[in-house]
């Protein structure tokens, strides 16, 4: 197993039309992709097992863990049929309410009108991807009233989004239980729960899943009450998607920069990884270079300290997949050289602090690398969290936390046998570390180890820390 590219911030892209042969995923993959994303809304199961398929054979080929995330489409909120030609003008008033009818410039339904009820006056309201704005007016019996601030086509079956509204208690849909049972049956790493309001949506999830390596559960924070309930969220969920797109339509679109600096910093403080994701290089879908700006977003939420940055239309059906990988990349290289390191003194346990001193003990020592033996990457991120410079390979016998810790920041996984000994940990690690040439090690230098005594111990029972020349 080797590494391909030195970046610490990993790399999620989604796949689609522009990228889902094998040639392109092999491609994206050793321009630097760890994570491949399959949008559950727009994949049926046949393609997503031969996406899989397709990935396992890239990962063979080229000796690298490379992970698949689903990601479910949630309780998605659309309005019902809309008569073909209606139009929206400024200063209309239309209905929005529990009636099945078919939608006019008048009126229209949702899919779940039960959120009509968490909507109050002043409340903004966004049709599609924003094109269409409303601002309701007031409630009425099952409904609200709504004036048009932005007019323009009004096209059947558009998603819904508004300030305030809440989906609480909202059943899991057939589809995310259909498409959850697809997921694991195709061994997906990861699965991204849409519209997560609590963490009764992830334990929805987390119910269906086996007992024996559950895949990841990433809880997509886009609404209000995700925001809100984030912290709990993440009790049960293994890690965040800062979902912006959905995210800048339910909350007010100014909020989003200061969300996604908190839900970072949460998930740094709870050793859990975090994606920062939606029109982070959106102008290449149909352009080879970016803007000024997008750049400048990138680059500032890996200086929030983002484990992950994730593309979505740029790679599923954008012109330039691989430049856009390129371009992220650069974009990484350049960032990581300026974050800070974090510190986390008020987690008192006995692998925190381990994981604590292991990154004081490198960086006083001058050491080049830091090695954690891991079960499941628990020890591994207690350690990335700490944004340190030196690299930090994972060395697990088991292949699924290799690919869960393509998510976390900074982290290399190996595959190693399964270890008896601490003689027998620094022999793998001396044997890695000389054979890769991403850690550019020489004989004579340092690197620092972390393991748990005994060996083969449970999950973040990390005990020792220790110090050895190559
Ligand atoms: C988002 O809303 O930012 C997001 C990632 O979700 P989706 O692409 O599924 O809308």
């Amino acid at each position: 197993m080797k590494h391909i590219s030195k970046k610490k911030v990993k790399i999620v892209a989604t796949l689609g039309p522009a990228s889902g042969s094998a040639d392109m995923i092999k491609a994206l993959a050793k321009e630097g992709v760890n994570v491949f994303r399959i949008n559950m809304s727009h994949c049926p199961k046949p393609e997503v097992l031969e996406r899989v398929k397709r990935i396992r054979a890239v990962e063979r080929e080229l000796g690298v863990p490379l992970s698949i995330m689903g990601d479910l489409m949630g309780p998605k909120i659309r309005i019902g049929d809309v008569e073909p030609g209606t139009e929206l003008a400024v200063g209309g008033e239309i209905c929005i309410g529990a009636k099945a009818v078919r939608g006019t410039a008048k009126e229209i339904s949702l899919n779940f009108p039960t959120i009509l009820k968490s909507l109050k006056a002043g409340n903004e309201i966004y049709i599609g991807d924003g094109q269409i704005k409303l601002i309701v007016k007031k409630t009425i019996p099952g409904g609200v009233l709504a004036t048009v601030a932005v007019g323009g086509p009004l096209l059947s079956r558009k998603g819904f989004s508004a300030h305030g509204m809440t989906l609480k208690h909202m059943a899991l849909t057939k589809k995310d239980r259909e498409d959850t049972a697809t997921l694991i049956e195709a061994g997906a790493d990861a699965i991204a729960i849409s519209f997560v309001q609590g963490p009764k949506d992830v334990e929805a999830i987390r119910n269906l899943l086996p007992k024996k390596n559950p895949p990841f559960l990433l809880a997509k924070i886009e609404t209000q009450s995700g925001v809100d309930h984030a912290d709990k969220i993440l009790d049960v969920a293994d890690g965040l998607m800062v979902a912006r797109g959905d995210l800048g339509l339910s909350v007010p679109m100014a909020d989003v920069p200061h969300i996604q600096k908190r839900l970072i910093a949460l998930c740094l403080k709870r050793a859990k990884p975090v994606v920062t994701a939606t029109q982070m290089l959106d102008s290449m879908a149909s352009r080879p270079i970016p803007t000024r700006a997008e750049v400048t977003d990138v680059a500032n939420a890996i200086l929030d300290g983002t484990d992950g940055v994730m593309l979505s239309d740029e790679t599923a059906t954008g012109k330039f997949p691989v430049e856009v990988i390129r371009t992220m990349v650069s974009i990484i290289e350049r960032a990581t050289s300026e974050i800070g390191k974090r510190y986390f003194p008020e987690d008192t346990s006995i692998a925190g602090a381990i994981g604590a001193s292991v990154v004081r003990v490198a960086e006083q020592i001058g050491a080049k690398l830091i090695v954690v033996m891991t079960e499941k990457g628990v020890t591994a991120r207690r350690i990335a969290r700490h944004r340190h410079m030196q690299p930090i390979i994972a060395l697990s016998p088991h292949l699924e936390t290799l690919r869960r810790l393509n998510f976390s920041w900074g982290v290399y996984g190996y595959r190693v046998p399964v270890m008896k000994s601490a003689d027998d940990l620094l022999l793998q690690t001396k044997k890695i570390a000389k054979a890769n040439d991403i850690m550019s090690l020489k004989e004579g230098d340092l690197f620092v180890v972390s393991a748990s005594i005994p060996f083969g111990g449970a999950s973040g029972t990390t005990n020792l820390a220790l110090a050895q020349k190559v």
